[in-house]
């Protein structure tokens, strides 16, 4: 028996049996058996969702990862059809050299091709080219009691929808097709800027989004008064010169969790501090290879140890542009007056770009992202940001939660109840019991 799989926070501490899937045509029993002796299951990519939304209510999962072989690729067309562990760093591994780069990419490049498409993740070209899911062409479907399932955007429609951004709740995505979009380097030519508060960040966002394919600000969430969201705003592009060879990054590593979390609220002001300073107060361009622009944590492998045993949570909201501005000075002064926070506060504007997701997170507005050591005075804090987000019409990632209020799911995506009508009974997670009991 492997090691047991948590969520990358460590929050709820909740050790989940690993069942590998190896073959595509091994998940089917293997599905069954754990189904028959412990009621349900939940497929499990690489464990990169924050909360409780990879964690089976079994506590048993379908371990993915293994099933990562590629099946058809189209250096023509720039498509790629892939077994669902595939991880997008091996999409990215092959289709490089290729000429060719994930349409649309999280900030990590651990995730795999199901929980990409289970959760409808989004990156920093959002306001281009939406979510994830609007690039799968189709995905092979293996429900209970039913054939593998072709779906796609004219094949079994309704699953198409309410499995991108499905949560792995309608059936185990064996493979998948995407599409990818052509690229003439590795590099990134980027362009940095820090602002002083955060209409500086509204000002850039609104003057820069549409003109460059990538656009994201980390702001200091414990900056208060007129320093409110003072913060750094990054653009980028693919650069239209330079080579399609990828080097092999360093990696570093955590090697064991500490008991307490290194983050404090004095670290946090002192990094915070200089890294709002050493960033230029004029534009500066700058060009780097992909890697550290979209993935900057991936160096570090094992970072989430850091926040020590008892984990960490994300808070990640999205807050719709008609209120935007107002309710995220709320949020952050909120957040500064507790004291509490993380180094890298994300945020970023998300464009109008309508998903084929039932139940995608994003929508036209400002998201904001950031992390929390877990304490006991986190519950308090997160119910005033929740009335914030609440107030504002916004609503909360699940990829990224733990903690919200079912009301609050079920108000924020009505649509909940079309996934549950759809949902596999065989499949089931704490999120999903949690939201909707
Ligand atoms: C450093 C970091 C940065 C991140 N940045 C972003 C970001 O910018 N934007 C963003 O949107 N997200 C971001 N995320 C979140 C992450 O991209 C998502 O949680 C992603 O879904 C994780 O993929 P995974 O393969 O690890 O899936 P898991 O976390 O293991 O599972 C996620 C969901 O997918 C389902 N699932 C997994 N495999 C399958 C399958 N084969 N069939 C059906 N369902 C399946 C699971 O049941 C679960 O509901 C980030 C995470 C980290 C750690």
């Amino acid at each position: 028996m492997s090691r047991p799989l948590y969520s990358w926070g460590c929050y709820p501490h909740a050790p989940q049996t690993a069942h590998v899937c190896s073959w595509r045509s091994e998940v089917e029993a293997l599905r069954d058996g754990v189904v028959a002796t412990h009621g349900s299951t939940l497929p499990y990519g690489n464990g990169r969702s924050y909360g409780d939304s990879c964690l089976a209510a079994s506590d048993q999962v379908l371990h993915i990862p293994a099933m990562d072989r590629f099946i058809r690729v189209d250096w023509q067309q720039g498509t790629v059809q892939a077994e669902a562990g595939v991880t997008l760093a091996e999409i990215l591994a092959i289709a490089i050299p290729q000429g060719w780069f994930l349409s649309v990419t999280p900030g990590t490049q651990f995730a795999t091709l199901g929980g990409a498409i289970a959760n409808d993740v989004h990156g920093k070209n959002h306001h281009l080219r939406g979510t994830f899911g609007k690039h799968v062409h189709s995905f092979g479907l293996l429900r209970h009691g039913q054939e593998l399932l072709t779906c796609s955007p004219t094949e079994n429609t309704e699953l198409y929808a309410a499995s991108i951004g499905g949560l792995g709740l309608t059936g185990v995505i064996i493979w998948a097709k995407i599409q990818l979009m052509p690229i003439r380097s590795c590099q990134i030519d980027s362009t940095v800027v820090r602002f002083d508060n955060l209409a500086g960040f509204f000002a850039l966002s609104a003057e820069l989004d549409h003109q460059h394919e990538y656009s994201v600000a980390w702001i200091d969430c414990l900056a208060k008064g007129a320093k409110t969201g003072r913060g750094v705003f990054i653009i980028g592009d693919h650069a239209c010169y330079g080579s399609l060879e990828v080097d092999e990054r360093q990696k570093l590593h955590v090697p064991l969790t500490p008991p307490v979390s290194l983050i404090n609220n004095l670290s946090l002001r002192a990094f915070n501090e200089a890294y709002w300073r050493m960033h230029p107060a004029t534009r500066a361009r700058k060009w780097s290879s992909y890697e550290p622009f979209f993935y900057p944590l991936d160096r570090i492998l094992h970072w989430n140890r850091i926040y020590g045993r008892k984990g960490f949570q994300q808070y990640q909201c999205v807050i719709p542009d008609a209120v935007a501005e107002v309710a995220m000075r709320e949020l952050l002064a909120a957040i500064a007056d507790s004291g509490q926070g993380s180094f890298l506060a994300v945020l970023k504007r998300c464009g109008n770009i309508i998903s084929p997701g039932l139940l995608s997170f994003p929508l036209p507005g400002t998201s904001l992202a950031l992390d929390f050591p877990h304490t006991a005075d986190l519950a308090a804090l997160f119910l005033r940001l929740d009335a914030i987000v609440h107030e504002a019409g916004g609503r909360l990632y699940p990829a990224k939660d733990a903690h919200m209020s079912g009301s609050d799911f079920r108000q924020a995506y009505p649509a909940w109840e079309q996934l549950e009508a759809l949902r596999d009974p065989s499949l089931m997670s704490r999120f999903w019991k949690r939201v909707t009991a």
